[in-house]
């Protein structure tokens, strides 16, 4: 059984009720929802918000260029998790659909140090990755351009906020610099979004950045 602290929060659900996040956030809310059973409750209330509303509106004026728009949100659908999908192992339904198998199978690139990511998904408005960071490791200190949100699958972190363990959800912004340090016993390994590159206080991580696309 999954002991979630850190929950996500309600303008995130709101968004993916709405299908309105970018594919790399969908993922994560996604997966966490499979996690949670407080937030699946709490999504599935705002979902039949959304239905009323849609029936509550009953045949609006629509303007010109409807047909394009409902077309382009369709093209930009975030996945859904197929019922029958449950996951295997760390990974949940949507996460394991998305990255064609379990941690074994993960084409892994390594950052140094032990640590090693790979990113499953990237487009304009963000990129979702899946971070592997071994026991009693840190990663190097960052500030952020944009929003992260970090879902831990396995292990658990600390950072300068709080202790992150399996299901938890940590979102750093602009505002927030942090130390993520793996704690010692279990490899902890995050699903992470962002919208934005990092920004490393360090010398090395910020020459390797480009490369890295973090
Ligand atoms: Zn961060």
């Amino acid at each position: 059984m999954t002991t979630i602290r850190h929950h996500i929060t309600d303008d995130l659900l709101m968004g993916y009720a709405a299908g309105i996040l970018p594919r790399a956030f969908d993922l994560v809310v996604a997966t966490h929802v499979s996690l949670s059973d407080e937030a699946r409750a709490r999504l599935s209330s705002y979902e039949a918000i959304g239905g009323a509303v849609l029936d509550d509106a009953g045949e609006a004026d629509l303007d010109s260029n409807s047909l394009e728009k409902t077309l382009a949100r369709i093209q930009g659908m975030p996945m859904r998790e197929p019922s029958h999908n449950r996951g295997r192992g760390i990974f949940p339904g949507p996460l394991y659909s998305m990255a064609g198998g379990d941690p074994d199978d993960i084409k892994w690139r390594s950052l140094g140090m032990g640590t090693k990511q790979c990113i499953l998904h990237s487009d304009k408005d963000a990129s979702a990755r899946l971070l592997y960071i071994p026991a009693g490791q840190a990663m190097p200190q960052h500030s952020h351009r944009g929003t992260e949100m970090t879902l831990v699958l396995q292990g658990a972190y600390r950072d300068e906020s709080d202790r992150f363990a399996r299901g938890d959800i940590e979102i750093a912004d602009q505002d927030m610099k942090h130390t993520p340090v793996a704690e010692a016993g279990q490899d902890c390994i995050c699903l992470i979004a962002t919208d934005a590159p990092l920004k490393f206080s360090g010398l090395l991580p910020r020459i390797a950045q480009p490369f890295l696309g973090i």
